[in-house]
C-alpha cells in the first residue's frame, strides 16, 4: 500500500500570505566554511516582515537572486535569533555560484520558510544523535543551537559529523562551544590529511561503535542517500526503533509550495512532506534516481 503522511495544518507553508512574495535582504556578514562552501549571514530588510518572522530547525528558505533563479537553502542558524538568518551554501550551479560572487551590503530576496523541521518537541528529554555528512550539518545546526540553548530539555546529544577530508568538516570553530554546551562532538574523515590524529573512516562506524547510552535515542540524519540508508540500518542493528530515524532530504526543488512537482518524492512532495522524513516512510524511495 502507498505510505501516506498527512500534511501538517499547523505549520505554515510560509508566512506571507501570498507564498510566492519575496521579501529583500542584506548580507550582513560572509565566512568561508570549507572549500567551495560559505555561510552567509541575512538580515530581512522591512522591519514588519522581519518581526514577525520565525523558524523551526530543519526548514529552509528559497533564495532568489533577480534574472538568475532560486535555490531552496536550510536554515542554519539560532531560531532564538530570526532577526540574522544564517545560509551556509556549496557553490554548485547557476544560483549558488551566482551567490558566492555576491559580498557584504548586498540584497538578495528570500521566501519562506517553508517544510517540516527536525522533529525536537517529540524527543525532549530523550537522547539525540544527529549523524551528517558533509554539507548535511547545515540542515543541523540550527537544531543543535536549538538544544544548546535548552540543554536541561534533553539526554544525551552527540554530533557525528563526518566529510571526505578535514578541510570539508563544517562549522569547525563552533565545536567547542558545543562541547561547553554539553554536547558530544564526534568527527570522521574519509581520507585523513597531516596533523589529522581523529578517525578516519564512515559516520557509520562512528555510529556503530558508540557507546551505548542505556536509552534508545533518536536519531537525525542528513547526508548523501546511501549514507542515510547506511545510518538507518547500522541504527536498527543497535535496536533503534523505525520511529525514531528522521532523515531529510535536499531534492532539486523549484516552487516549495506543493505546485510544481518537481520535488516529488514517491506519494511525498519534498517541500510540503518534507525536507525532513521518518527514516522508513521514504526508504524505498532513497537511491531512486530523481531531477
Ligand atoms: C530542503 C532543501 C535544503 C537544502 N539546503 C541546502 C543548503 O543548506 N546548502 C546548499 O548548498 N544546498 C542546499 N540544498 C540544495 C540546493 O537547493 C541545490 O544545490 C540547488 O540546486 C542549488 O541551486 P543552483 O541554481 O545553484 O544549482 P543548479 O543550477 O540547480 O544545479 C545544481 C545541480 O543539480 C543539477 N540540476 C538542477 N536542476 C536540475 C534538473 N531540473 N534536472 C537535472 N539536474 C538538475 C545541476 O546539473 C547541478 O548538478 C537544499 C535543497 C533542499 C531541497
Amino acid at each position: 500500500m502507498t505510505p501516506t503522511l498527512p500534511r501538517n495544518p499547523s505549520l505554515p507553508t510560509s508566512l506571507s500570505a501570498d507564498p510566492w512574495q519575496t521579501h529583500p535582504a542584506r548580507i550582513v556578514a560572509i565566512r568561508a566554511e570549507s572549500p567551495g562552501v560559505t555561510s552567509y549571514d541575512l538580515e530581512i530588510r522591512d522591519s514588519r516582515f522581519r518581526a514577525q518572522y520565525g523558524f523551526a530547525p530543519g526548514q529552509f528558505n528559497m533564495l532568489y537572486l533577480p534574472g538568475i533563479g532560486e535555490a531552496a537553502i536550510s536554515i542554519s542558524s539560532d531560531p532564538a535569533q530570526p532577526d540574522l538568518l544564517t545560509h551556509t551554501v556549496r557553490a554548485v550551479g547557476n544560483v549558488t555560484d551566482a551567490l558566492a560572487r555576491r559580498a557584504v551590503g548586498d540584497e538578495i530576496l528570500l521566501r519562506g520558510p517553508y517544510g517540516r523541521p527536525w522533529p525536537l518537541e517529540d524527543h525532549a528529554g530523550r537522547d539525540i544523535i544527529f549523524v551528517a555528512g558533509g554539507l548535511g550539518l547545515a540542515s543541523q545546526r540550527a537544531a543543535i543551537l536549538a538544544i544548546a540553548n535548552k540543554r536541561a530539555g534533553f539526554g544525551r546529544v552527540v554530533v557525528i559529523h563526518g566529510a571526505k577530508q578535514p578541510d570539508g568538516l563544517l562549522y569547525s570553530s563552533e565545536y567547542d562551544v558545543w562541547r561547553r554546551a554539553g554536547i558530544e562532538v564526534d568527527l570522521t574523515v574519509d581520507v585523513a590529511a597531516p596533523g589529522w590524529t581523529g578517525p578516519v573512516g564512515f559516520v557509520t562506524a562512528r555510529l556503530a561503535d558508540l557507546a551505548d547510552g542505556g536509552s534508545s535515542p533518536g536519531v537525525l540524519c542528513c547526508g548523501p542517500d546511501p549514507m542515510m540508508a547506511a545510518v538507518a540500518g547500522v541504527a536498527g542493528a543497535r535496536g533503534i526503533g523505525p520511529e525514531d530515524v528522521w532523515v531529510s532530504l535536499e531534492r532539486n526543488m523549484s516552487c516549495a509550495v506543493g505546485q510544481c512537482g518537481l520535488c516529488q518524492f514517491g506519494p511525498f512532495f519534498v517541500c510540503l512532506d518534507g525536507p525532513v522524513f521518518r527514516h522508513d516512510r521514504v526508504a524505498r524511495y532513497l537511491g531512486v534516481a530523481c531531477l
